[in-house]
């Protein structure tokens, strides 16, 4: 059976809908910060995507959900080709396979394919993702140990490429553009659609057994305790012991009659102008004690909706706010498993530069794929929300980059607002090997970013 739909487009979308006149406007990432000027233009399709390079002079890049946040999604000066017109999709209920449109998000797709018994087979902390940035990125989800990045789920997709053709693109082929599109942060080009094989799942909710642990010695072994196939660990890192938190293992349980929404609604928005200035390290570190506190010491197969455990952040539009106008920096690094040390290094260093981390997530990667430039390697990765203002902030980094580089880990260029040209380089050992590839597609260097140009990616 075939069903085509056309989900509702989201709530965050503000543009009108138009497909040509480029409109100037300033963009930033999900940090936030001092926003950038871009002109943006947005396609419906194929022919207007042809158009849109017409106005490409100073060069493009695609623009899906700004979930990213830094500077990926936005060219200063350039054209950002934003996908949210780009919203038809087709599952084959029975293989469970959806052609999808770049544009077409995953709350869109959670919305419509579970209550058809099919999940998406990874899933950010976000639900507020676009198919194309969650290929671009080649994202994650807290089950990478047994379902491997969303890039891992693609049989193919159709890629626009610098000279206006639109290319079918598989994993394997010798030009090896798919695997240097699987987290080629748009740089080969615009993804218009993809092939994606979705997970049967028996409803809408998950088992979850939480366990609080003391230290972070303790969550890495919680992390790998037998059971629950999605696994993460929020850290406390303002307390007098840095690194006790909450473990959760959760697993999809067959309840096809549970009433349970399988998305997140926002119950509140942070306004633009947040009256209380930025986030105190003190109103956080009591938020801490609080969420620590009132989590069970120890619980077993606590049912609970896929929404609500794996989009938490969603229930509050808008947060990066709270942060103040500055906003905030993520740092998100993975160690290769044996380079544990780093992980503690690294939360002592903030600590001592009197850096506040107000969100920390902690989770296990399981090996790598094909891909160049995908982010997970096989161990541990910590993801660091900080105030882009806190003082000393870009010094500790530099000097984190280079012990992460060393241990044989990395940074994650999806999170990225500040890495350096040379520590890209350290950090991504096949960056020449993809360098090849996208110049090869791209020979006079179209597709470009703020990104791109800041660590010389391109
Ligand atoms: C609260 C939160 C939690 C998150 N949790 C996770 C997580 O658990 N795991 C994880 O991996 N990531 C996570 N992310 C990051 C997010 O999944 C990625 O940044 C994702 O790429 C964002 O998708 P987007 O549609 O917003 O893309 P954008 O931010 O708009 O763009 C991201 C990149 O994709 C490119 N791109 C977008 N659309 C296309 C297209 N059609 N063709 C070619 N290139 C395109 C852009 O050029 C840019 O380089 C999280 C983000 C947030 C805000």
């Amino acid at each position: 059976m075939r069903s085509g739909f056309m989900p509702q487009s989201e709530a965050q979308a503000t543009l009108p809908d138009q497909t040509l006149a480029p409109i100037p406007t300033l963009v930033t990432g999900w940090g936030g910060g001092a926003g950038t000027p871009v002109s943006i233009v947005r396609p419906d399709g194929v022919e207007a995507l042809r158009a849109g390079l017409e106005l490409a002079s100073r060069g493009a890049i695609a623009r899906g959900m700004g979930r990213s946040y830094g500077d990926a999604a936005q060219l200063s000066g350039g054209l950002a080709i934003d996908t949210g017109l780009l919203k038809r999709m087709e599952l084959d209920a029975h293989a469970g396979i959806v052609t999808a449109q770049a544009g077409v998000t995953i709350r869109e797709l959670l919305e419509s394919l579970l209550p058809m018994g099919w999940m998406v087979p990874v899933v950010p902390g976000t639900q507020h993702v676009s198919i194309g940035g969650a290929i671009a990125s080649d994202i994650h989800g807290k089950n990478h140990g047994t379902a491997g990045t969303f890039g891992s789920h693609v049989e193919a997709l159709s890629l626009f490429t610098a000279d206006g053709e639109l290319c079918e693109l598989v994993p394997g082929s010798p030009d090896a553009l798919f695997e240097a599109t699987l987290g080629g942060m748009g740089l080969t080009g615009v993804i218009v659609e993809a092939r994606i094989r979705m997970r049967p799942v028996g409803g809408p909710l998950l088992a979850v057994d939480t366990d609080r642990v003391g230290s972070l010695d303790e969550a890495l072994a919680a992390l790998q305790a037998p059971g629950g196939t999605h696994r993460v660990a929020w850290l406390d890192l303002l307390c007098s012991r840095p690194g006790r938190g909450i473990v959760t293992r959760a697993e999809h349980i067959a309840t096809p009659e549970a009433d349970a929404r399988p998305t997140v609604k926002a119950r509140a928005a942070v306004p633009h102008r947040w009256p209380g200035g930025a986030l105190r390290a003190s109103t956080v570190r009591a938020f801490n004690a609080l969420r620590y506190r009132t989590a069970p010491r120890r619980e077993r197969g606590h049912p609970e909706s896929i929404g609500r455990h794996m989009f938490p952040l969603d229930a509050l539009d808008a947060w990066p706010r709270l942060y103040g106008p500055r906003g905030l920096l993520q740092y998100q690094l993975v160690v290769p498993t044996g380079a544990e040390k780093v992980l503690e290094v690294a939360i002592e260093r903030l600590r001592l530069a009197n850096i506040p981390c107000y969100l920390a997530v902690l989770k296990d990667f399981g090996p790598a794929n094909d891909a160049p430039l995908s982010f997970p390697i096989e161990g541990w990765t910590l993801a660091l929300d900080m105030p882009r203002a806190a003082s000393g902030l870009d010094r500790v980094l530099d000097a984190l980059d280079e012990l992460v580089a060393e241990s044989g880990g990395r940074a994650y260029l999806s999170k990225d607002a500040r890495l350096r040209p040379e520590a890209l380089k350290a950090m991504y050992p096949r960056l020449e090997e993809w360098r090849r590839v996208r110049d090869r597609a791209d020979p006079a260097g179209l597709w470009r970013s703020d990104l791109a140009l800041r660590t010389s990616l391109i």
